[in-house]
């Protein structure tokens, strides 16, 4: 008998909070007995070595066998970046109870992933089970009991390879640090051994556990108006009270058997690991992390016939299939049976914003032919959760790729606006739709607690004609993706009264629901999906963006030649190398890679790839003759640039300041530039949060006079400016070539600054609204003004290689070779175009960007169509050797604008030529096709698939032998020799 009754809910809750972290968690093992450590740190460089080396199994020549030494609770185990392999001996006592091995390797509780990790191998090699902070264990006996380990006699011996990555996020706030690369000897050493013991794992304390979490998280989301609020805080009382776990337990039952609403929210939950390919670890880490995350996985596949796995990234399975083919062949095993979902179909999740149109193509053509081979299927979901904006062009991309839907979750990062929905169709620049979903918990590496499914249901944008979201779970970057504790959380969640339903499933599954569901109904969002922040990695470690485009360029030639030799001199085309150069570019285009965001070990040996790319791609160029570039299908010359600034065409002078004083077209006497044209404008760049993603607003607010004395001279190469400034060193030479509409300049920087940004200043005299930018297969028109919030939160953009501005009667076209970070706003009298050239932030990499860099540009009089073509112009490789080349297709178009963007051989090595060709304005066109050699020509669609012959509801652009294209329309066509194979 119950007197009055007396119910707190938050006293209540705080003797939950204690009971289970003081009283319950030290239950759920029961010490049994101690087991025997010694360790073996690697020798040599330190770096990880195969499991068959550390576990004595090959000892490569010229290295000792590994010589384990004992390690005592206490002690420190290796460098930071450092690995020691643990070998664990002991000898498992009777229990009723699962036995397990419970390991601390000097966990912290909090930044799971970011810090130190272990896998549990058996001697013979095979991985068993990763060891996490939050995941420190492995059963011997039991269900689940990881096979093969325990000998008959109850003894067991495992090696565990531990790896001492430092921590570097959980630094509060985010601060220099050298530990972005390897320390030197005599640093402190980061990790301790904690524990190492067999303990008996009791099932009713871990479920008396969850019971505890699933009804004392709920108490704050339900209304103390309803009768469910005050059974609930009852029967938690009632569980605190009992004196016993089976009486606890009995106390939550009825509370947590209610079912959930008819008109509950239904969330689909995902286990996945967001696992970033590189970031706060070099790649090799990742091979790493990939393979602890799956062993995990594999093992909780086994204990939980419900769950569901999503992984993206065909090079993170492919690096499983190399380091680890007997792991591989388990992951393909639950791949067939759809335990294992392999999604996105990317070779990366790669940035979604820089990458060129044709890399986004190779990314999904790599990604899908990758799947396709290893596992026989095709994701038909893009799977881009993390990336930094979306741009237009993805729409038309992934439909045209055969893709159905699109996932992310990043743009619920703004800083400025709230993205007003979560399910929608996403139109992009062409006006293809995409059913498109952000998942509304804001997060991609969910825990299923209580908190999470009621901001997900409260969130969720799109109730009103929706009822289906989509939750993904688990620890990503090495934490081991979902845990046990998680799988038990969403199983309570499944039908209870109070939180939204929870059904275990893969995505697809919600995607095929959702959309059934919405009909025509869903709300339509036209154009990019900008991110309203991390506007700095569009210029964060400028090598990143320099290697990329340079690759792009030195890609699209030598495809394009080496078509050309197949197809005329019957030159092998070189498929192997090219397809190991394109791995590299795609693994490069990661969201941390050339972003810039990672720390300097990455960007480091990214730069030394880059170098090394470029070489290996200069030797694939076919043809000997004169030095020059190829544009298009046309060989340009390199010719003579004028130091005189005056070509006839455009006449410019340079004051005694280096400032271009005038700039006129001659053609029309029309004045051009504004004053400050051709100035660098140095700014304090000193970020709130997240150093090499952040460009904050208040950094364009703050500019820094650059004081040092200015030298104008005449040189062969143009009129040089050269300045200093502190440490630093800038020259802008301005050059023309005859012929051109156009003033070059070229900017060289020793960059020798900390937390400054520097931009290139030219305003010209147009009056416009909006200004035009290259994007994937087309352009973007941004405002120049800031009348609404989302209009001036855009204060910082991603352009490709060119900006354009018109007004009537007067267009100025602003090309680059290598940035990306830019604005446009409006000034007296016109436009100022601001590219943005170097950033210096100190975290992840203290000496980002620091040395020697150069950028080129060029301001031109003309339409878009020109500005495009000095693009081509000055993004084309100069090559040392190179013959003439006859176009393999040429268009004879008879309205509009289009060209042919990329030429190569098929994927299917039938020897027929792919040309990818566009529309570039944003209107129509229609042309004529020419092919160079003998050919019937047909459309297929980006992955070089012949079009579906019924139900495709895309723009066909091939007919009767013509081209007709609609506003940035993209047409793969395949060019068929009689004499190659039918395809
Ligand atoms: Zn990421």
């Amino acid at each position: 008998m119950f007197g009055l009754v007396h119910l707190n809910s938050s006293t209540v809750l705080a003797r939950l909070h204690r009971v289970v972290r003081e009283r319950l968690r030290p239950l759920l093992h029961e010490p049994l007995a101690d087991v025997s450590v010694t360790a073996w740190r690697v020798d040599g460089d330190g770096e990880p070595v195969p499991a068959a080396h550390a576990l004595g199994l090959e000892v490569p020549a010229g290295r000792d066998k590994p010589a384990y030494l004992p390690l005592a609770i206490g002690d420190t185990w290796a460098p930071a970046w450092g690995t020691t392999w643990l070998r664990i001996e002991g000898q498992v006592p009777e229990s009723a109870l699962p036995v397990e091995l419970v390991l601390d390797l000097g966990w912290f509780d909090h930044s799971v992933g970011g810090h130190c990790e272990g896998l549990a191998y058996r001697p013979d090699g095979v991985p068993v089970k990763a060891l996490h902070p939050r995941n420190g264990w492995v059963r011997l006996t039991g269900p689940g009991a990881a096979p093969g380990v325990l000998a008959a006699d109850g003894s067991f011996t495992l090696y565990v390879e531990a790896a001492a990555n430092p921590l570097l996020l959980g630094l509060p706030p985010f601060v220099e640090t050298a530990l972005g690369e390897k320390p030197g000897p005599g640093e402190p050493e980061p990790y301790r051994l904690v524990a190492a013991r067999l303990g008996a794992f009791s099932p009713d304390v871990f479920a008396l556990l969850r019971d505890l979490e699933a009804s004392g998280d709920l108490l704050p989301h339900l209304s103390a108006d309803e009768p469910r609020y005050w059974r609930v805080l009852r029967a938690v009382e009632a569980a605190l009270d009992a004196t016993s776990v089976h009486d606890a337990r009995a106390a939550l039952i009825e509370v947590l058997a209610q079912p959930a609403h008819a008109s509950a929210h239904r969330m689909t939950a995902v286990g996945h690991a967001h696992i970033d390919s590189a970031w706060l670890w070099p790649l090799r880490e990742t091979r790493r992390k990939v393979a602890r995350t799956l062993t995990n996985v594999l093992a909780l596949l086994d204990t939980d016939p419900e769950m569901v796995y999503a992984m993206s990234s065909a090079q993170q399975f492919a690096w499983v299939q190399q380091d680890h083919p007997e792991l591989f062949e388990r992951v393909r095993d639950r791949v067939a049976q759809g335990r294992i979902v392999p999604v996105g179909g990317m070779w990366v999740e790669s940035d979604a914003v820089m990458p060129g149109g044709e890399s986004l193509v190779r990314q999904i053509s790599y990604g899908k032919r990758y799947f396709a081979e290893a596992f026989g299927g095709e994701s038909e979901v893009v799977w881009l959760p993390d990336s930094f904006g979306y741009s237009g062009a993805w729409p038309q991309l992934a439909r045209r790729a055969g893709y159905r839907w699109f996932l992310t979750q990043k743009i619920s990062w703004n800083d400025t606006t709230v993205f007003p929905h979560h399910t929608f169709a996403w139109e992009g620049i062409d006006g293809t739709r995409i059913f498109t979903h952000f998942p509304p918990a804001d997060t991609y590496a969910a825990e299923v607690t209580a908190a999470e499914l009621r901001h997900a249901a409260t969130n969720f944008r799109d109730k009103a004609i929706s009822s289906h979201s989509l939750l993904l779970f688990g620890y990503g970057d090495g934490g081991g993706g979902p845990n046990r504790e998680m799988l038990a959380r969403a199983h309570r969640f499944h039908d209870l009264e109070g939180a939204p339903r929870v059904e275990l499933r893969g995505p697809e599954e919600f995607f095929a629901d959702a959309e059934a569901e919405m009909g025509d109904q869903a709300p339509v969002w036209v154009g990019e999906l900008y991110l309203e922040l991390h506007r700095g990695t569009l210029t964060s470690q400028i090598a990143m963006k320099q290697g990329n485009r340079r690759a792009e360029a030195l890609l699209r030639t030598v495809e394009h030649l080496a078509a050309a030799a197949a197809v005329r001199d019957g030159a092998d085309y070189p498929y192997a190398e090219l397809d190991d150069a394109w791995h590299t570019v795609l693994l490069h285009q990661f969201h941390d890679i050339l972003p810039g965001s990672s720390i300097s070990w990455v960007h480091r040996e990214a730069r030394e790839t880059y170098a090394r790319l470029e070489e290996r791609l200069r030797a694939l160029v076919p043809g000997t003759g004169a030095p020059g570039r190829l544009v298009g299908s046309q060989v340009v010359r390199d010719r003579p640039v004028l130091p005189t600034l005056d070509n006839g065409i455009l006449h410019a002078d340079v004051g005694p300041d280096g400032i271009v004083r005038q700039l006129t077209d001659l053609r029309t006497g029309r004045e051009l530039a504004l004053p400050g044209f051709g100035a660098l404008c140095l700014f304090r760049d000193e970020p709130v949060r997240w150093d090499a993603w952040d460009l904050d607003r208040h950094v364009l607010r703050s500019p820094v006079p650059m004081t040092g004395p200015v030298i104008v001279e005449a040189t062969g190469a143009g009129v040089a400016v050269t300045r200093r400034h502190g440490g630093s060193a800038f020259t802008v030479t301005y050059a023309m070539r005859p012929g051109t509409a156009r003033l070059e300049l070229t900017v060289e920087v020793d960059w020798q600054e900390r937390e400054h940004l520097l931009k290139l200043s030219l305003p010209v005299a147009v009056h416009t609204m909006r200004a035009r930018y290259e994007t994937q297969y087309g352009a973007i028109e941004r405002p120049t003004h800031e009348n609404t919030l989302a209009d001036e939160a855009q204060y910082e953009v991603c352009s490709h290689r060119w900006v354009h501005v018109a007004e009537p009667g007067l267009g100025v076209g602003v090309v680059n070779d290598s940035t990306y970070g830019c604005d446009v706003r409006r000034v007296p009298g016109g436009t100022d175009i601001r590219p943005t050239l170097l950033r210096a932030p100190r975290f992840p990499d203290p000496d980002t960007d620091r040395g020697r860099h150069t950028f080129r540009f060029a301001v031109l009089a003309g339409d878009e169509s020109e500005t495009r073509a000095a693009a081509d112009d000055l993004n084309a490789p100069l090559l040392d050797a190179l013959a003439d080349v006859a176009p393999l297709l040429a268009l004879d178009l008879e309205s509009g604008a289009a060209v042919v963007d990329w030429i190569k051989l098929a994927d299917d090595r039938s020897g027929d030529v792919i040309a990818r060709v566009h529309e570039t304005l944003g209107g129509s066109a229609t042309a004529g096709l020419r092919p160079g050699f003998d050919a019937t020509v047909t459309e297929t669609d980006l992955l070089e698939r012949p079009l579906p012959t019924t139900g495709y509801d895309l723009p066909i652009a091939l007919r009767d032998g013509r081209l007709f294209l609609g506003p940035y329309q993209i047409a793969t066509l395949r060019l068929t020799r009689p004499s190659s194979k039918e395809y």
